[in-house]
């Protein structure tokens, strides 16, 4: 019979990557919208299943929706991707944040339980849990500190998902996954904000991108391929919980390199600190610059998975190197940002 799956957070870059691939392995494909006005399904419409996807009316917020939905689709597999995912402003919203990535999942939690006990479960976990890391690399056994509400809440949502596990013996997982990225990622996102940025100033729409801090770290991977093992935990004989990373890290500076030596440009760095700027070599235009109002209040220096527990477990691994998924992203600009100016 046919599998059926129940995504929140649809209208996410992970929403639309993980309808994709279960409308190609056969499930029915529910997603949850939070009907927040912006109606716009771009991410759906670029991967061609617009119309393949059912939309349902649903805030983590309220229960009564939650509890609505869980009941009249009954899934066979629920994928919790909602969530106030941007760092920064959990900094700006900690109870909106708190209340979405860490009620919000005991919300989902309860109605299953309620409701549909044997439905295998999903949370989207993340590698900011780890925060002032205790180890280099990171894997399932690594304690959390997280470094701002954004990681507070998700170490919540993390550890209510084992408690139902362990409490109710519900199938369910949770996912820790590193930074992944795509050209479906949102314009917040350090990666997306340069590749986007780069084909604007490629087409005289701006001038230069404006940035924090330069030297974190990150693990950036493909997000293609992330949603491949969110699917892949949900499959297994026993509920577990996983590191999904490349384990590789590269810092923003190399990152800003890359990207804009994808677009031909080559970077130099005059000046220090907050004075610091990158400069085209070839033109001497600054081309990058930093600014206070992109640095957080406590910062997460590096991130480094180590995914060996996914590559024995689930037969994971990555495939798309950090120089090739930004070259994906600043081509998939260039090409939208022309696009637009035809
Ligand atoms: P996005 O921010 O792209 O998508 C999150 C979605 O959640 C948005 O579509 C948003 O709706 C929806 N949402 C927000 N608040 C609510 C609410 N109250 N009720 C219902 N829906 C809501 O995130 P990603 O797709 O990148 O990430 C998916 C998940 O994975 C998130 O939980 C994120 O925290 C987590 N994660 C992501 C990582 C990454 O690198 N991408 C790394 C590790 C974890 P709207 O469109 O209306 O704003
Ligand atoms: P995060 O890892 O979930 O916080 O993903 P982001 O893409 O938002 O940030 C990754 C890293 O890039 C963090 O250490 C940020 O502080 C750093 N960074 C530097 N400049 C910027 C910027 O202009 N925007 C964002 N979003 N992050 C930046």
């Amino acid at each position: 019979m046919r599998k059926t799956a129940f995504i929140t957070g649809i209208r996410g870059q992970d929403g639309a990557y993980l309808s994709k691939l279960l409308l190609e392995k056969g499930y029915e494909v529910y997603g949850a919208d939070r009907r927040s006005g912006d109606s716009s399904f771009w991410r759906l419409r670029e991967l061609g299943i617009e119309r393949d996807v059912k939309i349902r009316y649903m805030d983590l917020l309220e229960l009564t929706n939650v509890m609505r939905e869980v009941e009249k689709i009954s899934p066979d597999e629920v994928y919790n991707l909602a969530a106030q995912s941007f760092v920064q402003a959990s900094f700006e919203q900690p109870i909106l944040t708190s209340d979405i990535d860490a009620m919000g999942v005991l919300r989902l939690l309860e109605a299953i339980r309620m409701i549909r006990p044997d439905a295998k479960f999903y949370q989207a976990s993340t590698s900011e849990m780890f925060g002032k890391v205790r180890a280099i690399p990171q894997n399932e056994e690594t304690p959390f500190h997280p470094r701002s509400p954004y990681g507070v809440a998700k170490v919540y949502g993390h550890w209510i998902t084992v408690n139902y596990r362990e409490s109710y013996n519900m199938f369910a997982c949770s996912g820790i996954l590193f930074n992944h990225e795509s050209p479906l990622r949102g314009l917040e996102f350090v990666t997306r904000k340069l590749t986007y940025g780069i084909a604007c100033i490629r087409h005289g729409l701006q001038e230069k991108v404006l940035v924090g801090s330069l030297d974190s770290k990150r693990d950036w991977g493909y997000a293609p391929e992330y949603v491949e093992a969110m699917w892949r935990m949900l499959q297994q004989k026993q509920p577990d919980d996983f590191v999904i990373a490349t384990g590789e890290t590269h810092s923003v500076r190399e990152l800003i390199e890359t990207a804009f030596g994808s677009a031909g440009v080559a970077i130099g760095w005059k000046g220090k600190g907050i004075k610091e700027k990158g400069v085209d070599r070839k033109t001497g235009k600054t081309v990058v610059e930093v600014s206070a109002e992109f640095f957080r209040p406590a910062e997460v220096n590096i991130l480094i998975g180590d995914p060996s527990r996914a590559k024995k477990k689930l037969g994971w691994k990555p495939k798309t190197k950090f120089r090739r998924l930004v070259e994906i992203m600043t081509e998939a600009d260039l090409q939208r940002v022309q696009g637009r100016l035809r």
